[in-house]
C-alpha cells in the first residue's frame, strides 16, 4: 500500500467511536495504527452490541475450533445452551427496554459464574450458549445448576422502582471425545436437551446422558470418512 491517507476510514472510525471502542494510539496512518484499527473492527464485529458478549458468528467459529481441539486432545468439553423462560411476558408487562435490561443482567450473571477460559455468547434474542473447554463429565451437572441458581436468585431493577426476577432453562451436551463431530450436530444435541428442560417445566438444566453410547450414526459416518481419508 502506498499511502494510507488515501484509504476511506471515516466510517470505520465513526463506528468505533460510536461503540465506545478504544482507538489505536499509534501515529494515525502508520502500519501500527492501521493494524490497531483492524483489530478493533474485528473485536467490534465479533461482539453483541447489547451485552458485549461474543455474538453468534464468533460463537460458531469458536465452536468449530473447540471441535478440532476435542478431536485432537480427547479432552472433555461441554456445550450449554440457555434460554430465558417466559421472556415474552417480561416485554409485555414491563416494556422492551426492561426486557433489554434483563437480557444484559442475565449475560452479566452468566459471565461471572463461569471460568475465564469459558466462552459465553449471545446466540439469539434471549438465548445464550457457553462453551466450557476441558470440563470433566462429572462437573457438568454442577456447572449448569450453578448457572441456573445464579439467574433464579437475581433481582433486576428495570426503572420506576420496579424490578424483575427471571429464570432460565439449560440444555447441555458433551462433545464426543476422539470423534470428529460437527459443530452443528453438537449444537443440535444441546438444543434437544434445552427443549427437554422447557417441556419438563423450565427453570431447570437437562444434560445429555453418557456420551460414548450416544455417538450418532451421522458422527460415526464422519469418523469413518475421516479414517478413510487418512489412509488414502
Ligand atoms: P419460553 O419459556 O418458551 O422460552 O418462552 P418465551 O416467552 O421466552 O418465548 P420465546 O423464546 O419465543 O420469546 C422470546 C422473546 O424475546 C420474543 C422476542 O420479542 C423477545 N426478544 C428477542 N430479542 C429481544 C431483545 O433484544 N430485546 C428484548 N427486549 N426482547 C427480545
Ligand atoms: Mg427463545
Ligand atoms: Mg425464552
Amino acid at each position: 500500500m502506498n499511502d494510507p491517507q488515501q484509504l476511506r476510514l471515516e466510517m470505520a472510525l465513526q463506528l468505533l467511536k460510536q461503540a465506545g471502542a478504544m482507538l489505536p494510539e499509534a501515529q494515525p496512518g502508520s502500519p501500527e495504527w492501521l493494524q490497531g484499527l483492524i483489530d478493533a473492527l474485528c473485536d467490534l464485529s465479533s461482539r453483541d452490541a447489547l451485552t458485549g458478549l461474543v455474538n453468534r458468528r464468533s460463537f460458531e467459529m469458536a465452536l468449530a475450533r473447540e471441535v478440532d481441539r476435542v478431536t485432537r486432545t480427547g479432552e472433555p468439553a461441554l456445550l450449554l445452551v440457555l434460554d430465558i423462560d417466559h421472556f415474552k411476558a417480561v416485554n409485555d408487562s414491563y416494556g422492551h427496554g426492561a426486557g433489554d435490561q434483563v437480557i444484559k443482567a442475565v449475560a452479566g450473571a452468566l459471565s461471572q459464574t463461569v471460568r475465564p477460559m469459558d466462552l459465553v455468547a449471545r446466540i439469539g434474542g434471549e438465548e445464550f450458549a457457553i462453551i466450557l473447554p476441558n470440563c470433566p463429565v462429572s462437573f457438568g451437572e454442577a456447572v449448569a445448576e450453578r448457572l441456573r441458581e445464579r439467574v433464579a436468585g437475581m433481582v433486576v431493577p428495570v426503572g420506576s422502582g420496579q424490578s424483575v426476577s427471571t429464570t432460565i432453562s439449560i440444555g447441555g451436551a458433551f462433545a464426543p471425545q476422539w470423534v470428529r463431530s460437527s459443530p452443528l450436530l453438537w449444537l443440535e444435541r444441546a438444543d434437544r436437551q434445552l427443549y427437554r428442560a422447557k417441556a419438563e417445566g423450565r427453570n431447570r438444566a437437562c444434560l445429555e446422558g453418557h456420551v460414548d453410547s450416544l455417538v450418532s450414526a451421522e458422527e460415526k459416518g464422519l469418523l469413518f470418512a475421516a479414517t478413510q481419508q487418512d489412509s488414502e
